[in-house]
């Protein structure tokens, strides 16, 4: 593994490089401040961890994460600071909001035991993305053939319900097969899926395959509904419903084990339209969810407005909340309030056996994350519900 330690202090950096010398990390590279570092991440190599004090001249700890998220780093983030515990859990906040993965936060000076456990953390956070720590960018031609060669192809997450265990459906999640970048995951490029004008042409070629999934899977009887994310740029053709439905219908997919996830990374631009398109998909019986709920736009004005029945909760909001009373209020409020609103409430980022048991309590009615399990391919899901039945009857026995 290569470390990056990132310290104004240089004793602070000489402490924390024989501490991982003990600890048998001996690729450290460090620098003093934010800019130093993001001149070593735009060089050409990678680096798995990075360990960031947050208090330093130029620019700061709090700065030098922003520009991390802006490239899409990929690897571990560790903050190390002696800051007092609220700045650093705030800043820890940040770090998750801007979806970095964050191992944790340690104060100065840090305990060996703690750094040790931290790192032992890295492995296990990120599957094989922490190897392509920096984003690369995709041209325009390169997506679009790769979406008209079929080089994108499915996983898909399973939705079980808290109370039963039944499996309800899979969320359809976009991969891409690169000839040399290997498996690129959705958030490298998506947002240029948007920019390129590609997105429908993507989002028809996951809504194909997933039909196609679904129909193999119901040929070894299984019901499945299938969740599709679908981002509101195209949610502007009008005729949008209708080819939902005629894909749908060719495919033998029963119109009402359809569920589109909307997801919005910008503000609406034609709001009429949207809600002309919403509608008339809900009247065709496709069920309509509010995706990330609480974050970016996905907000109350869009509940009030859209006909969405479903509503899901934010990852952010979802893992560890066992353990943070703030985010159990803001839970129970947006699950009293779906409630009333008729709305089917989905758990995601459901990690660990905690947040399965908090949000169970909390009267969530599905979850989704990897304690359930983690996206798979198409293939493996038959086997996966198998195993899961077992697993099940487990968890409700020591319920
Ligand atoms: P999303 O719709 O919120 O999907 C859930 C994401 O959370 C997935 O990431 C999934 O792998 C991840 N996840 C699942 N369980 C857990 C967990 O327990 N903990 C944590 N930390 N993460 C978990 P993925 O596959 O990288 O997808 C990222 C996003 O890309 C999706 O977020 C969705 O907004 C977008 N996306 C994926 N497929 C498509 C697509 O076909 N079309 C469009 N427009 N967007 C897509
Ligand atoms: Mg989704
Ligand atoms: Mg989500």
């Amino acid at each position: 593994m290569r470390l990056l330690a990132i310290d104004d202090d240089a004793f602070a950096i000489a402490l924390l490089r024989k501490q991982l010398a003990q600890l048998g990390f001996d690729d450290v590279e460090s620098c003093g401040d934010g800019a130093a570092a993001m001149a070593l991440l735009d060089a050409p190599m990678a680096f798995d961890v990075v360990l960031c004090d947050l208090n330093m001249p130029g620019m700061d700890g709090v700065e030098f994460l922003r520009h991390l998220a802006q490239r899409r780093f990929r690897g571990a983030l560790v903050l190390v600071s002696g800051e007092n515990e609220r700045v650093v859990q705030s800043v820890a906040k940040l770090a998750q909001a801007h979806r970095l993965r964050l191992l944790g936060a340690l104060r100065k000076p840090v305990p060996l035991e703690r750094l040790r456990e931290m790192l032992a953390k890295v492995g296990q956070i990120a599957g094989n993305s922490i190897l392509r720590p920096v984003r690369r960018t995709y041209d325009a031609g390169e997506l679009r053939q790769a979406i008209f060669d079929g080089r994108l192809l499915n996983h898909y997450q399973p939705q079980v319900e808290f109370a039963s265990g039944e499996v309800a459906g899979v969320e359809a999640l976009v991969r891409w097969q690169h000839p040399t970048d290997g498996l690129v995951y959705p958030d490298q490029f998506i947002a240029d899926a948007e920019a390129f004008g590609l997105i429908d042409a993507l989002t028809q070629a996951v809504f194909a395959a997933a039909l196609a999934d679904a129909r193999r899977w119901r040929d070894e009887g299984l019901a499945l509904a299938l969740s599709v994310n679908v981002s509101i740029d195209s949610l502007r053709s009008l005729d949008f419903p209708d080819r939902v439905e005629r894909a749908a219908q060719s495919a033998g997919h029963p119109r009402d084990s359809i569920v589109l996830e909307i997801t919005e990374s910008q503000a609406m631009r034609d709001p009429v339209a949207l809600l002309d398109i919403a509608a008339r998909l809900r009247l065709k019986g496709i069920g309509l969810s509010i995706d990330d709920f609480g974050t970016g736009y996905s907000s109350l004005a869009q509940l009030r407005d859209i006909p969405f029945d479903e509503l899901k909760l934010d990852r952010s909001f979802v893992h560890g909340a066992a353990q943070d009373a703030s985010l159990r209020a803001i839970l129970e409020a947006n699950l009293g309030m779906a409630k009333q609103l008729g709305l089917r409430t989905v758990a995601e980022g459901v990690e660990d056996r905690d947040d399965w048991e908090c949000l169970r309590a909390l009267g969530c009615d599905v979850a989704q994350g990897w304690f359930v399990a983690r996206p798979m391919p198409g293939n493996d899901v038959p086997n996966w519900i198998r195993a899961w039945r077992l697993r099940r009857d487990e968890l409700r026995r020591s319920a």
